[in-house]
Formats: C-alpha cells, structure tokens, sequence
C-alpha cells in the first residue's frame, strides 16, 4: 500500500484545508505556503511522479489542468498565476505524489528557474 502523506490527506487519515473537491482529484492549502494563494492539487490515484505517468492517465492529467482553472478562479487569481510540478529531487520534489502548486495573489516576477546558490 502507498502510503504518502497526500495519499492519507486525500483518505482523511490527516487533516487539511480543503479548497475544492471532484472525483479524481482534491485541492487543499500548503502547509508552508509560498506565495498568499498556494495550493496543491493532486490526483486521487497514487501516481508518484511525471515519469509514472501512464499513456492511459491522459484524461486525469487533463482534469488537473482544468481542476488548476477551477480553482484559479474560485480564489478569484483574475490577474495571474503559476502552475508549478516538481520531479525528483533535482526538481525539488518532496512529496513522492504528483501534484501541481497553483501560486498567485502577488506579482510572482518572471524568473522561472533560481540557482539555490544565488
Ligand atoms: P514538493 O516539494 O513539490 O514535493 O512540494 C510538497 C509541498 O507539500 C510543500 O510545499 C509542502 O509545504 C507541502 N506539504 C507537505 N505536507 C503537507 C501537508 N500535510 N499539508 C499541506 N501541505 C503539505
């Protein structure tokens, strides 16, 4: 069994602050967040990482997309946002479940990536 701790956020073995809700996916509050508006949006289905990603989750991937819209609007992000998904630990992935950060509710500045040394 996989036992992450979004896998048990999604079972309701911990708590946390849910924003919206649908079938296959659930979107709740960081615990840390990063910006005013931060969000993690993950599908229910245990998927560890992009690269678990399977030809047939194409549909689910797509819902994530649009769940981002959805949420983007519910907490009124009328002037931006960014999507973030970290792979592995190059990519500063920490949860080994995949999920996408939806940030916003200040300018976030166009630079994408940042050397951790700088
Ligand atoms: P990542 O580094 O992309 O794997 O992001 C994992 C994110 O999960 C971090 O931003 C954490 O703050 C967040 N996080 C970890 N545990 C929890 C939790 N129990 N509830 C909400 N967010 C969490």
């Amino acid at each position: 069994m996989i036992d992450d701790v979004f896998c048990k956020i999604i079972n309701k073995e911990i708590d946390a602050e849910i924003i919206m809700e649908e079938e296959d996916w659930l979107a709740f509050k960081d615990l840390h967040p990063a910006a005013p508006v931060h969000i993690l949006i993950v599908p229910k289905k245990h998927i560890g990482s992009i690269l678990e990603i399977a030809d047939s989750d194409g549909k689910l991937i797509g819902e994530l997309i649009i769940a981002a819209k959805k949420v983007a609007q519910k907490m009124g992000l009328d002037k931006g946002f960014r999507i973030i998904i970290n792979n592995g630990s190059h990519g500063g992935q920490m949860v080994p479940h995949l999920h996408l950060h939806l940030l916003g509710g200040r300018p976030l500045g166009a630079k994408i990536v940042r050397d951790p040394e700088e």
